[in-house]
């Protein structure tokens, strides 16, 4: 059993709302992590949890690495992340979603919604029926739709900078880029990938999406369990989280490491870990913080305005050079540097309320 305030405690979480509503068979938590920059933005995500205790666990690290992601982006928000327990797949949505709109309404904005795994545009219109408060808006609503190839998009920015401070050049052409999970991302990034000359080896549970990337393009397909252990130059994980750990990290066989799945790395020592092996880890939440600017960008000045998300996105290239450059400066690992430069962005933030409060 974990003890939830010690939990809190150790990493600095400000709240979190249990929410239920029995008619609409809601279960849900909403994970609120920091909101020194502003108010905590980050998805949805709906899955059926093996118990609560995974549920919490996972809306937490989630919401504490959206904390960090939206620091490191230069965005004023917070992180934040609402899980909702449950089957995915299920038809009955509009009682749910409008039921976790009235939990998220009731907190005046302190959280902002916006789409992930197990949810979709169309569950951010239901919640936003009762909530005045979700972004990642279908276009008709004047939102930027699906985040997806924006977050595609930054991470092949962002493999460039791995790829020059690897190889000296920027270039993909020749390369053998092993992505693991075709969904939104990963196909989105594979097609990237394709139309700039790498060799793809892609694995996903669902085959129709590796047909799909076999057909279009080009790429040879490998089993879930493989995909990790390919001799390629670059892993880019698309799936789930938690992949680098003491049972997988041994095995790997890739230069570098650079992708869309969140909470990559199973404990920071599993970080360290893939250091001492010599190989390039790009911080997940530094790399796929694409989709974040883009759902940001709907409450920028004059709403969504699809060329400056996508600048704030290739901004990621910077953002990673900068990562690698005060990493080797400060002899640390590129994942603990991140963390250390989004800690120290809230903390001058905090610092200065701090200043305001005072005079
Ligand atoms: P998605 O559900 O569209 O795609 C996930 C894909 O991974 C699916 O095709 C699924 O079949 C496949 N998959 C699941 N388990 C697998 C396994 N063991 N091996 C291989 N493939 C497997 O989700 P998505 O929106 O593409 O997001 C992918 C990851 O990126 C998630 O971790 C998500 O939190 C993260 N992320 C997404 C965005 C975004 O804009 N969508 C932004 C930032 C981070």
């Amino acid at each position: 059993m974990i003890s939830l305030f010690d939990s809190m405690y150790a990493d600095d979480h400000e709240q979190v709302v249990f929410c239920t509503d029995r008619a609409a068979g809601l279960k849900a938590l909403i994970a609120i992590h920091d909101t020194t920059l502003g108010p905590a933005l980050g998805g949805v995500r709906m899955r059926a949890y093996a118990g609560e205790a995974e549920a919490i666990t996972d809306a937490w690290r989630l919401a504490q690495a959206m904390t960090f992601k939206a620091a490191l982006a230069g965005l004023d928000y917070g992180g934040g992340k609402a899980v909702v327990i449950g089957d995915h797949t299920t038809t009955q949505r509009e009682a749910l979603f409008r039921a976790l709109g009235r939990a998220i309404e009731s907190l005046a904005g302190r959280y902002i919604p916006t789409e992930d795994m197990g949810t979709t545009t169309a569950d951010i219109e239901r919640v936003r029926k009762e909530s005045r408060f979700g972004v990642g808006r279908d276009e008709v609503f004047g939102g930027g739709g699906d985040p997806s190839p924006m977050t595609a998009w930054g991470i092949f920015c962002g493999l460039r900078a791995c790829l020059e401070e690897v190889e000296g050049t920027a270039e993909f052409r020749g390369k053998t880029v092993a992505v693991q999970g075709l969904g939104k991302v990963g196909y989105s990034l594979a097609r990237y990938l394709h139309e700039a000359g790498a060799h793809l080896i892609v694995a996903d549970v669902d085959a129709s999406r590796t047909q799909k990337a076999v057909a279009e393009l080009q790429a040879r397909v490998v089993g879930p369990e493989e995909v990790l252990t390919q001799s390629c130059d670059i892993l880019a994980p698309c799936a789930a989280g938690g992949i680098f750990n003491r049972d997988t990290t041994p095995h790997l066989r890739c230069r570098i490491i650079g992708g869309g799945a969140n909470n990559q790395l199973l404990t920071e020592e599993d970080g360290d870990a893939l250091a001492v092996r010599g190989i390039f880890y790009a911080p997940d939440f530094a790399i796929n913080a694409g989709g974040l600017i883009n759902v940001a960008d709907e409450l920028g000045p004059g709403g969504y305005r699809r060329e400056r998300a996508q600048a704030k996105t290739e901004a990621i290239y910077s953002t990673l050079k900068t990562i690698f450059a005060e990493a080797r400066s400060r002899s640390v690992p590129p994942h603990r540097l991140a963390v250390a430069l989004a800690q120290e962005r809230i903390q001058a933030v905090r610092n200065l309320r701090r200043l305001g409060a005072a005079s």
